[in-house]
């Protein structure tokens, strides 16, 4: 069995909300990226990290092998901001549980590859996310240029 949840409730309404829901380049992404790039920092932006992955990352170092995921508090079910639908609550409550499940996953899978993956509400303060990614960038190159003859 997938973890697919098939779409019982959904209405035209629903699907229609679902499509109009682009999750990239959101004010949180935006910003992030531009102070990332005001630091120096160059990257990919909604790639695949890895054939590996089905999914995107919403920034993605290839060189440090870094992939950054800023999620949203609605989609991804923010335990401070995530909101649950009264309208059709079953379906949005799997559909969203099956999104955290998902996130989970490219996070283990790209583990297991050899990447970092940093996940980041889209609520967090963007100058500490940008802290944190532009330490552990520069973390993966010191560690690569020192460990490459090891
Ligand atoms: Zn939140």
């Amino acid at each position: 069995m997938t973890d697919r949840v098939a779409p019982v409730a959904s209405s035209a309404d629903v699907a229609r909300r679902m499509r109009a829901t682009r999750q990239r380049d959101t004010p949180a992404e935006l910003a992030l990226r531009r102070l990332l790039h005001r630091r120096g920092l160059r990257y990919q932006v909604d790639s695949r990290p890895t054939p590996k992955v089905k999914n995107r990352a919403d920034i993605v170092f290839p060189r440090e092998m870094v992939a950054v995921f800023v999620d949203g508090c609605f989609w991804h079910g923010c335990p401070e901001h995530g909101t649950w639908p009264k309208a059709n609550a079953d379906w949005w409550r799997r559909k969203i549980e099956a999104n955290r499940q998902r996130d989970r996953k490219v996070v283990t899978t790209l583990e297991a590859d050899g990447w970092v993956a940093m996940r980041m509400w889209e609520h967090e303060d963007l100058e500490l996310s940008a802290d944190r990614v532009e330490e552990l960038i520069r973390s993966r190159r010191r560690a690569a240029s020192s460990g490459s003859r090891e």
